[in-house]
């Protein structure tokens, strides 16, 4: 139940039935509760405001990474457990996401040696538990100028070389929604909670709207988790009784170049003249550059990049590339995410802890924040543990999630997935496509390939080219997208990643849309108003 089509049912059942878990917040944190709860034998509802993902975790630097970071801040558990769900992450989920090489270059006169390096990445690999064949290796300054020429050189004595893994954030928590959706979850996307019901001063269920429809509808549970990320302590305002505990907004925005502007084969990690750290990753022809971290106090709904954050990474930029000539007009698109981090006095936005939280109000409202993209697995599993024990819930089991592979990767792991690639590619290449654009289409959805498939076999009667029109379909009939900005930002990522894409086909999109999911006229211009809203601040 996850296509457009199902929504009044998905909405009828969510008014009828007491669920023993909702979940309000449709982010890869409360996507994972959903999947570890569901996994479990609970039945769960979410509920999310806006589009699945739209909120932080389409808005992250799309690394499942291992901490390297804290491990500058000594918080060694955050590392030993990072990097031990990032493994996992990895293996649950091979199509959305991939082991990458990361340069960390040196300099005679950088916040760190080659010796205290050498000892850093070998802790981190230990700790990290990283596989051998990834494990950490020392660069001199000829190995590191030949993996990346553009590098400053002035000072550099060498480099560090270990793995991260990059991804998909807006993928990843599309993959363990539908995941759930497998284990019998409700979800919704576009379903705001307005309010609580009480009884006896405990919470029993959600006032939603529905803001396509307008529909109201009260969602009953025997447990509510608020998992809104930036949004919890809004969330909390509405609860009767709420504690103090405070989530923090910090803001950190990228950059993405043409790889003919920022010509980088090569991840890296650097020190920025300030002294903080920042990454430059290729990707899909183009290179991103983030991130920036400051205090941000507006609106989370829709952040996005200032002049003094551009000019913060334009700069950074050129003092690590000094032989580029990077302009603010080379840069193609841009996005800005708001990090839900705890409450710390007197700290700055870099130094605060990225640890997770769980709190519980009066009312029984559970509240779940800060964590990582990384860790959003085990972040799953210890509340809905808390969950079980507090309601005595007979029917759960042990969480499984570990050995779960999301939706599209079933079957396929690290070694195998190689070969999937290559085969299902062929079969894709019988439909009238390329090999290459199958084989992207095999290395995005994984094993649901068969169903994008589907929609190329069974004709095309947009002008869009083959592979877009079925990706197009599969998001409207397999993974709710309901807007244009679903599919060019959250379902593919084109926005951040093909501008000229998307401006060659928003409107033949935005008619396919309207088409299938029969927008009024109004809606058709608001939509429209939408993307290029979205587009504007992207670019501008
Ligand atoms: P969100 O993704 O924001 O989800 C909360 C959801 O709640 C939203 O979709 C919102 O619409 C919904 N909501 C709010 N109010 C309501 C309501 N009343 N009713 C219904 N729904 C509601 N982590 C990593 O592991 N790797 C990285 O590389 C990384 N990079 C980052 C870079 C940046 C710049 C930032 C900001 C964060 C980064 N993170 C990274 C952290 C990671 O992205 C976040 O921890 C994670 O995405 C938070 O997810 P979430 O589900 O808690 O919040």
């Amino acid at each position: 139940m996850f296509s457009y089509k199902e929504r009044s049912t998905i909405l009828n059942t969510l008014n009828h039935y007491t669920f023993d878990v909702l979940v309000i917040g449709g982010g890869i944190t409360g996507a994972g509760i959903a999947l570890d709860a569901a996994s479990r034998g609970l039945s769960v509802a979410l509920v999310d405001m806006q589009d699945f993902a739209a909120g932080t975790s389409s808005r992250s630097t799309k690394l499942i990474h291992g901490g390297l970071r804290y491990l500058k801040q000594f918080e060694l558990g955050l590392v030993a457990e990072v990097g031990r769900e990032r493994e996992i992450v990895y293996e649950n989920a091979v199509h959305v996401t991939k082991p990458e090489w990361m340069l960390l270059p040196l300099y005679k006169e950088g916040t760190l040696g080659k010796f205290t390096t050498r000892a850093a990445l070998t802790l981190y690999d230990r700790l990290a538990r990283v596989r051998p064949e990834e494990r950490r290796k020392m660069l001199n300054k000829k190995q590191t100028l030949q993996k990346v020429p553009i590098l400053k050189e002035d000072g550099l004595i060498g480099a560090g070389y270990y793995v991260e893994y990059k991804t998909d954030d807006a993928r990843l928590t599309m993959e363990v929604i539908k995941k759930a959706i497998e284990f019998k979850a409700v979800c919704i996307n576009y379903a705001r909670v307005t309010s609580f019901e009480y009884k006896k001063k405990k919470v029993v269920a959600a006032n939603v709207r529905d803001e396509i429809s307008g529909i109201h509808i009260t969602i009953h549970a025997h447990q509510i988790v608020n998992a809104t990320g930036p949004w919890v302590d809004d969330v909390r305002k509405m609860d009767q009784v709420h504690n103090n505990k405070q989530v923090r907004h910090t803001k950190g925005i990228h950059l993405v170049f043409d790889q003919s502007k920022l010509p980088l084969e090569q991840a890296i990690y650097f020190d920025t003249e300030d002294g903080r750290m920042v990454f430059a990753i290729p990707r899909d022809g183009k290179t991103y550059v983030g991130t920036t971290d400051t205090f941000y106090d507006d609106d989370p709904i829709q952040p996005v990049a200032s002049e003094e954050d551009v000019a913060y990474l334009l700069n950074a930029i050129r003092f690590i590339f000094p032989k580029l000539s990077i302009t603010e007009n080379d840069i193609e698109s841009s996005w800005a995410g708001i990090r839900p981090l705890i409450f710390e006095k007197g700290k700055n936005p870099s130094e605060i802890s990225r640890k997770d939280e769980i709190w519980s109000s009066p009312s029984g409202l559970l509240t779940i924040a800060g964590g990582k993209l990384t860790g959003y697995r085990q972040m799953a599993e210890t509340i809905v543990d808390v969950i079980i024990k507090k309601h005595k819930f007979k029917h759960a089991q042990k969480s499984n999630t570990k050995f779960l592979p999301l939706s599209g990767a079933k079957g396929l792991n690290s070694v195998n997935f190689h070969d999937y690639v290559a085969n299902k590619a062929k079969e894709g290449e019988q439909l009238g496509i390329t090999y290459q654009e199958a084989k992207q289409l095999v290395e995005k959805y994984g094993t649901n390939v068969v169903d994008v498939f589907h929609f190329i076999r069974n004709g095309n009667e947009s002008n869009l080219p083959k592979p877009l029109y079925a990706e197009l379909l599969y998001s409207i009939y397999y993974e709710m997208a309901m807007t244009p900005c679903d599919f060019f930002i959250r379902r593919t990522g084109y926005l951040y990643f093909d501008m000229e894409l998307v401006q060659n086909y928003k409107e033949a999109v935005i008619e396919v849309m309207s088409t299938i999911i029969g927008y009024s006229e109004s809606e058709k211009i608001f939509y429209q108003m939408q993307l290029e809203q979205f587009i504007d601040d992207a670019t501008r």
